[in-house]
């Protein structure tokens, strides 16, 4: 059984039918379906919230200022994160939101002893803002808070895709899927779990990762249990 563990959404989890924005009832949803996992395990959990179904940064190709656009992203996730907790609360689970970037209105400024605190009393926190600093994602930031705070692993939650490939499994009907692999295998063959920032820092450190597939009843609970779900990065 895994004691503390951080799991990374990204925002299009949130979209609905139309594919961007956020959609309440998906969003209740996804919540449901944590809070259901999460039930009676005592996993301490936190989660991280992607933006990319409401911006997608200095990748948008505008021509805007890089670091501009990166920071409307990472208020996306803050928006993002206060729709999950809403979500999160309407289905049971006290929550937290806590913001890198300040913004005391809506969510506490994050503070790593204060962010094991919540854990420890049985509260999920909701990582917003990113890392507070432009040119970096969420993947990023699931992996730094998860060192920060002694999280064992990153669940890597994906949709219908339930695990790594060696190629799209959605395009190549042959494609193989790995139970296992070393952070050195993801880097060499450039498999697509996180962005590179973010899976050299989990090599140096050392951290575990799973990619599965959040909306297969019943992996969430499995992997809070400890039981191999999807492809573990070790
Ligand atoms: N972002 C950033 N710094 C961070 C985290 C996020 O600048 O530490 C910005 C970046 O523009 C990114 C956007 O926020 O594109 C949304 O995050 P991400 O792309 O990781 O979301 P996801 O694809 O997981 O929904």
């Amino acid at each position: 059984m895994y004691k503390r563990v951080i799991l990374k959404v990204s925002g299009e989890f949130l979209a609905g039918e139309q594919g961007y924005g956020i959609d309440p009832e998906t969003a209740l949803r996804l919540a449901r379906s944590i809070v259901e996992a999460l039930d009676g395990t005592g996993v301490e959990l936190s989660i991280v919230i992607g933006g990319g179904n409401l911006w997608r940064g200095a990748r948008n190709g505008s021509g805007m200022d890089a670091a501009t656009a990166d920071y409307i992203g990472m208020l996306g996730t803050v928006m993002n994160a206060m729709a999950l907790q809403d979500a999160m609360e309407q289905a049971g689970q006290p929550t937290r939101v806590m913001s890198a970037i300040q913004m005391a209105a809506v969510a506490e400024p994050y503070i790593r002893r204060r962010a094991m605190r919540h854990l420890e009393k049985g509260r999920v926190v909701i990582f917003g803002g990113g890392n507070g600093a432009p040119f970096f994602t969420t993947d990023t930031t699931a992996t730094l808070r998860a060192l920060e705070i002694g999280a064992e692993v990153v669940l890597m939650a994906k949709n219908s895709v339930d695990g790594v490939y060696d190629s799209d499994p959605r395009k190549n009907g042959s494609a193989k899927r790995y139970d296992q692999l070393t952070h050195q295998d993801v880097v060499d063959q450039r498999l697509e779990v996180m962005d590179a920032t973010a899976i050299t820092l989990c090599m140096d450190r050392g951290l575990d990762i799973v990619v599965f597939d959040i909306f297969e009843p019943g992996n969430l609970r499995r992997l809070f249990h400890g039981e191999r779900v999807g492809t573990l990065i070790h």
